[in-house]
């Protein structure tokens, strides 16, 4: 962080070029917009970014030129090389490696289409092109003092707006309502829009894990699932909350007790250097005590930032070698249980890992809200 309280951006961009050398190439080409979002803080729809040397291209087409360069005068933006596209992204792009003579040149293998390479190599012929993986995604899983400190203020945002969810659920008002009602606390919280679209799955559709808000009206006995996030200054927050309408089955309560448990054994698993599929196992071996394992099909969490799912993954199967927590990281903690008929629980905080353990970022109560 500078002194203004920006990103280091020079010092993403200088574990880049470190690593160009390692991998013996004169540059690369980024092309995913979360990670040209991430080197330069451009978050424009289109754009591609050529690092090579000690120089940094972001090429994009008339309609952001001023942004990026009242950006980059305003210091809101990393002091780039701003190339206007001519005519064509390709084109430009060709002419840019030809005139730095460039000779081997990197590119994100997860993010190219096989017709963009082709176009590169048509009017690149000399140039010879290698695949590269995660070479961003690779920084980005641990976040830095400032990520850190959007992430705990932006922690502290979402729980304000948990904290309102009595104001909104009601009996006879829709899942829709509902939803509307939550995104609107969310912007009034400061975020400049939702993560995603708002979750809220009442009484039978709880038990569906990504169901989408309906025009079902909420009533007595019912469950209601309420997954919600928002975006500040470009990152993602990710929260759950359950609420009971009036008293619900004891079935229903079997289901909320379970999950309080395996979510509360899951961040208690939480430190650096576990295998991140052991706070999987954390939570599921508390479902599967309350045999519960069937009920739970979807992984424990997933990393957060500039993506609302981005690396790692906490799931029961992890790469190879298996993934490990380290300190910087910040993912989801969201155990659940589904089971038609009674209907479904799942409990989200957010957790940044320190060295010693995690701090949850999403604070405030958790327990089953009773409307
Ligand atoms: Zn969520
Ligand atoms: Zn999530």
């Amino acid at each position: 962080m500078d002194s203004l309280g920006r990103p280091d951006w020079a010092g993403r961009l200088r574990v880049r070029q470190s690593e160009l050398a390692a991998a013996n190439l004169d540059g690369v080409v980024v092309s995913s917009a979360p990670n040209i979002q991430y080197l330069t803080g451009f978050d424009g729809s289109a754009g591609t970014l050529l690092i090579s040397g000690d120089e940094t291209v972001l090429i994009s087409d008339g309609r952001y030129a001023l942004t990026i360069q009242e950006g980059i005068r305003a210091g809101t933006l990393a002091p780039v090389h701003f190339e206007q596209v001519s005519s064509r992204y390709d084109l430009t792009l060709v002419d840019l490696v030809k005139s730095r003579g460039l000779r081997r040149v990197g590119f994100e293998a997860a993010h190219v289409t096989v017709a963009g390479l082709r176009a590169w190599r048509q009017g690149l012929g000399e140039v010879a092109w290698v695949e590269t993986d995660d070479l961003v995604e690779r920084q980005r899983i641990i976040k830095d003092a400032w990520e850190q400190d959007v992430f705990r203020r932006g922690g502290l945002a979402i729980a304000s707006v948990a904290a309102r969810l009595g104001e909104w659920v009601r009996p006879g008002r829709s899942e829709r309502e509902v939803a509307h009602a939550i995104e609107r606390g969310i912007e009034e919280a400061g975020f400049s829009k939702p993560a995603f679209a708002t979750i809220v799955a009442s009484g039978p559709n709880s038990a569906h894990p990504h169901a989408r808000p309906t025009s079902r009206r909420i009533e007595a006995g019912d469950l209601v699932v309420l997954d919600f996030g928002g975006v500040l200054d470009g990152y993602c927050l990710d929260l759950t909350r359950m609420c009971g309408v009036g008293s619900i089955s004891p079935a229903a309560q079997a289901l909320v007790t379970a999950v309080r448990d395996a979510h509360h054994a899951a961040v208690e698993a939480v430190r650096p250097g576990v295998e991140t599929r052991a706070i999987d196992r954390a939570a599921r071996d508390v479902l599967e005590g309350h045999g519960l394992g069937q009920a739970f099909q979807h992984g424990t969490g997933h990393g957060l930032g500039l993506e609302v799912h981005e690396a790692p993954r906490i799931a029961r199967v992890s790469a190879d070698p298996p993934e490990l927590v380290a300190a910087g990281m910040v993912f989801t903690i969201e155990p659940g249980a589904y089971v038609p008929g009674v209907g479904g629980v799942r409990l989200e905080d957010d957790v940044l890992v320190t060295p010693t353990g995690c701090e949850v970022l999403t604070g405030g109560p958790r327990e089953l809200l009773v409307v």
